[in-house]
C-alpha cells in the first residue's frame, strides 16, 4: 500500500519530520481521490448592499467532505492543491457548480452576482488562457451574462506574476466579468499600483474590520483605503462583519458592500435561495446611521 511505502521511505528522518511528511503525502493522496470521486461542494455567502441591506451577490466558498477526516475548510487544502496542480481541476469544477447554481436561481427570478475565488496558479500563462476559455464556455452553456460574475484574486498573486496576471485579468475584464481584490491590506501592494489592473472592487480584509473599533490606527487605515478606492472609482466591500457595531462603522466609513456572519454565514445553495426569497419579510441589518469623524 502507498501509505505503507510512504512510511518506509521516510524512516531515516526524525520522527517529527516523518509525521509531517507522512501527513502531507496522505493529504495529497486523499485530495487526488477527492477530485476523482468529487467530494467537494460549495457554500455561498451573501454580499450585501450597505445602503439598503439587499443581497446583491454571493461568494462561492469550497468545502471538502473527506470520508476519513470529515468536513475540511479550504484553508486546510487549497494551498496543497495549488502546489500539486490539483487546483486546476478543482477550480474548473468550482466554476461549473457555481454557474449551475446561479443559473437555477436566475430561473427562479433571483438576479444576483456570483463571486468566484481564483488562485495564482490558475492565472499563469497557459492556465490563465484555459481559465478564461473555461469560464467563457460555462457562461455560454448556462446562458449567464458575464456581468453577473466577479473573479476574486489576492494582492500577492498580482505581485508574484505581474505580467501574466495582467494578461489574464484583462481577458476576464474584456469578457465583461469584474475583478475584485480579496483580503486587501494583508499584502504589500499599493493602490496606485492596483490602478494598472482592471479592478472593480476592493475587499477589505476582515482583520481590519475586526480591529477598526478597537484600534484608531486600523480605523484610519480603512478610511485611507476607502478614500483611495473611491478616487479610483472602485467599490469597497468590508469582509467579516460580525456585529452591528462593525456594520455601522463600515457603512459610516463609506464601504458600499458588506459580507460577514452578521448578515449571514456561508450557506448551501438551497438555503441561499430561501434566504433571498425571505428577504422582503425579514428584518434587515441595522439601518441606523452613525457618523464617522476622523
Ligand atoms: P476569502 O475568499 O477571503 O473568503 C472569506 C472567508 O472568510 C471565508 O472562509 C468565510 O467563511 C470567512 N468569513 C466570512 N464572514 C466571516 C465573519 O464574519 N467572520 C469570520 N471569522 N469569518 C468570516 P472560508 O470559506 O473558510 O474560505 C477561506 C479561504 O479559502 C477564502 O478566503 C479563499 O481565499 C479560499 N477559498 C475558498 N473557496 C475557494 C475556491 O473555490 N477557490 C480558491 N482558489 N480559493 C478558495
Ligand atoms: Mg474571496
Ligand atoms: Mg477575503
Ligand atoms: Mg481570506
Amino acid at each position: 500500500q502507498a501509505k505503507q511505502e510512504g512510511r518506509n521511505r521516510f524512516k531515516c528522518f526524525t520522527p517529527a519530520m516523518d509525521t509531517v511528511m507522512r501527513e502531507r503525502i496522505e493529504l495529497e493522496e486523499r485530495l487526488r481521490k477527492a477530485v476523482v470521486r468529487n467530494e467537494f461542494f460549495l457554500h455561498y455567502q451573501p454580499i450585501v448592499d450597505m445602503s439598503n441591506s439587499k443581497v446583491t451577490g454571493v461568494e462561492a466558498l469550497i468545502r471538502w467532505q473527506d470520508p476519513t477526516h470529515g468536513l475540511m475548510a479550504p484553508d486546510r487544502f487549497i494551498q496543497v492543491a495549488e502546489e500539486i496542480g490539483l487546483i486546476i481541476p478543482i477550480g474548473n469544477w468550482v466554476i461549473e457548480q457555481a454557474l449551475k447554481d446561479l443559473a437555477e436561481w436566475r430561473n427562479a427570478g433571483i438576479d444576483i452576482k456570483m463571486s468566484i475565488n481564483m488562485s495564482g496558479r490558475q492565472c499563469q500563462q497557459k492556465q490563465g488562457r484555459k481559465f478564461v476559455e473555461h469560464l467563457s464556455n460555462q457562461l455560454g452553456y448556462y446562458q449567464i451574462p458575464a456581468q453577473s460574475v466577479n473573479i476574486e484574486i489576492t494582492e500577492s498573486m498580482l505581485m508574484q506574476d505581474t505580467d501574466e496576471c495582467m494578461n489574464t485579468l484583462n481577458c476576464i475584464r474584456g469578457m465583461g466579468c469584474e475583478v475584485y481584490i480579496d483580503d486587501f491590506g494583508t499584502g504589500y501592494s499599493s493602490l496606485s499600483y492596483l490602478k494598472n489592473f482592471p479592478i472593480s472592487a476592493i475587499k477589505i480584509d476582515r482583520s481590519f474590520v475586526d480591529s477598526a473599533l478597537k484600534s484608531q490606527s486600523d480605523a484610519n487605515l480603512i478610511k485611507a483605503i476607502v478614500m483611495m478606492g473611491q478616487s479610483l472609482k472602485m467599490d469597497l466591500v468590508a469582509e467579516g462583519i460580525e456585529t452591528e457595531a462593525q456594520w455601522l462603522l463600515m457603512k459610516a466609513m463609506g464601504c458600499n458592500y458588506g459580507q460577514g456572519y452578521y448578515m449571514s454565514k456561508p450557506i448551501c445553495a438551497t438555503e441561499l435561495k430561501a434566504f433571498i426569497q425571505s428577504q422582503t419579510s425579514q428584518q434587515p441589518p441595522s439601518n441606523k446611521t452613525v457618523k464617522y469623524t476622523h
